[in-house]
């Protein structure tokens, strides 16, 4: 399961700036999740509950951003927001699209005490 992968080398960034902090707990995580990603938000979420058990970020409120996804047209110099991988511009119909954001897949904040 891929989102499960995710989710550990997540728990890893989250354990590790946990202990550079001395924190006692990871209260919660805030994660920026590009609607391009190829991953599910619900199933992330799940997979960071079954991984942040027995660490320091137990029970932590696990909450994911989406951000859009946007992309530079190349026939008409637009910057336009695409739903999905593969779509056409929306002002000219082409898929001559540079995607300039949406792919993103990180931590945002960390809440510990
Ligand atoms: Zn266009």
């Amino acid at each position: 399961m891929h989102e499960m992968s995710l989710a550990k080398s997540m728990m890893e960034i989250v354990e590790e700036t946990a202990k550079k902090n001395n924190a006692k707990h990871v209260q919660s995580v805030l994660m920026e999740l590009g609607v391009l990603s190829h991953a599910d938000p619900d199933a992330l979420k799940f997979a960071f509950e079954v991984v942040s058990h027995d660490t320091i970020a137990h029970g932590a409120k696990f909450e994911i951003v989406r951000l859009p996804g946007k992309a530079w047209c190349i026939p008409c110099g637009h910057t336009v927001d695409i739903p999905q991988w593969g779509a056409p511009c929306p002002d000219c119909g082409s898929r001559q699209l540079a995607v300039t954001q949406g792919d993103e897949m990180r931590i945002a904040s960390i809440n510990i005490v």
